[in-house]
């Protein structure tokens, strides 16, 4: 699709992952005229996929959150439902299968007194403190889940929730600053029951409980047993492609293979943008989906960096990228029962090193249509810092990867028996993949707290230091996962679809 460069728009979005896709979507139901700028092929971004040989494999996330059919922190299903479409998906019984060190084999069912009862048999002597700890969880959410979760940034809204539902407005006050090893520890003693709330947190904050905000972790430990996690039929890629659609038909639109070079500012305020091939477009409103750093690092001249980010930058850092498998494997390696999502871990001292934990997830028990018949994907991936991969020739670089990979796959036999035996495709992404395709720099996952900070308080919200600049995403408030920055595309439209007095 071709758009005059001298068009005018009420907002610019540079990005098409599942935030700046929320926000464009929920802008142009409003009735605003949105462009959407992406600088790849197909829009989703850590959220997208890719095919070969008859597997469509996920890039990234997979474990989806946010599809419920009640409540009000089934923020996926309403962003499609704001623009009049929908996504069938499949209901996953197990959030995760865990494997960790001395044995500990444990799976989070969706039912959770499955979950609570499994793991106050394996530690009976702390029956009463788990209990006490989820329950608490389940407290952070059910204040999230009595009010609609727009900007905390519009005064109007507060005042409306706070006399709507001031207990809840109360509840959540409370727990902002708090981090979830405090809240651990309060009901818990069991050094190793200790550590699988580290790694219950670590595997989507990349923090141990003593850096994770207790606001996410209530999400997270309840909403997987509310809602529940639920694919996509079709692959998670489906969810940034029925957005698409919906702002479309909404008359909007999105560009592909423009990436944004700069933010135009005039008079100190965001104006516009530019692409690489020197296209100018101008808006009301410029909502930058690209991480902190991109935005305000590669797309802004240095002398612009606000006060505010600096700070900011000294709060959080970029967490490790990931280096990734994407296998196809014949299904035969799989035994009956095997679940969708796996981590695994030998040493808890490992936890947070690179090549430490690892990921696993095999979308096809849920969705079989996505691999070739008798064949299952398998994408498994580990934390991996960019120097790890910086400055090797491309025959070391692929040595290497061939190498990091034997490792991973050599690991997951312990869980996976004839897994190398098994294997029909693999293709390796490291550090760099991600920093390449996904334009996130270092390829970093999102922002984690330098040292203990104060729960979320620290994480910034859309509006940005520069006037008529918005920012998008998982370096934004509440921080990374796909109902996360949904989350942050809601907060994103409502305050700017208020600033334009939509
Ligand atoms: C390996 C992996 C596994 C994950 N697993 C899960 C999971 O199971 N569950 C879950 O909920 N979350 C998971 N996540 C996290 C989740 O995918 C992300 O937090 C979320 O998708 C980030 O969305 P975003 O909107 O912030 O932006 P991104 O997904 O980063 O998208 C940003 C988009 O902006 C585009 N862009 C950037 N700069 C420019 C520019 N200058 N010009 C034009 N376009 C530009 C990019 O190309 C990209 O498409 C995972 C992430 C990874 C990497």
């Amino acid at each position: 699709m071709s758009v005059e460069s001298s068009s005018h728009f009420d907002a610019i979005v540079i990005g098409s992952g599942i935030g700046g896709l929320v926000t464009a979507t929920q802008l142009a139901a409003k009735g605003a005229r949105v462009l959407v700028l992406e600088s790849y092929l197909i829009p989703g971004g850590s959220a997208g996929y890719f095919e070969r040989n008859g597997y469509r494999f996920d890039v990234g996330a997979s474990m989806i959150f946010g599809f419920g059919d009640r409540g009000t922190t089934n923020l996926l299903t309403r962003a499609l439902e704001a623009v009049d479409t929908s996504i069938e998906t499949i209901p996953d019984p197990v959030q995760i299968h865990y494997h960790l060190p001395e044995d500990l084999e444990l799976k989070v069912h969706r039912e959770y007194e499955d979950f609570v009862g499994e793991l106050s048999a394996l530690f009976p002597h702390e029956k009463e403190g788990i209990r006490k700890f989820y329950d608490e969880c389940w407290r952070v959410f059910n204040c999230l889940n009595a009010m609609e979760l727009l900007s905390l940034e519009e005064p109007r809204y507060l005042m409306r929730v706070f006399f709507q539902h001031p207990l809840a407005c109360l509840g959540l006050v409370k727990y902002l600053p708090q981090n979830v090893g405090d809240i651990a520890r309060r009901y818990i003693k069991d050094p190793t029951l200790l550590k699988f709330i580290d790694i219950e947190c670590y595997c989507w904050s990349v923090v141990p409980a003593e850096l994770t905000p207790m606001i996410n972790a209530g999400m997270v430990f309840s909403d997987r047993h509310y809602g529940g996690i639920n694919y996509p039929k079709g692959g998670v890629g489906q969810i940034a492609q029925k957005l698409v659609e919906g702002l479309e038909k909404k008359g909007s639109t999105i560009l592909y293979k423009s990436r944004v070079k700069r933010i135009l500012v005039e008079n100190n305020r965001a104006v516009g943008v530019e692409l690489v091939n020197n296209t100018r477009y101008y808006g009301d409103r410029i909502v930058s989906n690209a991480t902190r750093w991109n935005t305000f690092q590669s797309l802004l001249p240095e002398e612009m960096l606000p006060a505010s980010e600096e700070r900011w930058q000294k709060r959080y850092q970029k967490s490790p990228s990931f280096v990734s498998l994407h296998l196809g494997v014949d299904a035969s390696v799989l035994p009956e029962g095997t679940e969708c999502h796996h981590i695994l871990l030998e040493n808890w001292e490992k936890m947070e090193e690179s090549h430490g934990t690892i990921f696993v997830s095999i979308p096809t028990l849920l969705d079989p249509d996505l691999a070739p018949s008798g064949h299952h994907i398998i994408h498994t991936f580990t934390p991996s810092w960019i120097n790890e991969w910086k400055g090797l020739s491309y025959s070391d670089y692929n040595a290497k990867k061939e190498e990091v990979a034997d490792r991973i796959i050599n690991r997951l036999e312990a869980i996976f028996p004839g897994l190398n035996a098994g294997l029909d495709y693999q293709e390796v992404g490291t550090p760099r993949t991600h920093r390449r395709f996904l334009n996130r720099q270092d390829g970093t996952y999102g922002p984690i707290p330098q040292r203990k900070l104060l729960g979320l308080l620290g994480m910034p919200f859309n509006r940005t230091a520069i006037p008529g600049l918005y920012c998008v995403g998982d370096s934004t408030f509440p921080g990374q996962g796909l109902n996360a920055v949904a989350f942050s595309g809601f907060a994103c439209a409502h305050r700017i679809a208020v600033d334009l007095g939509l």
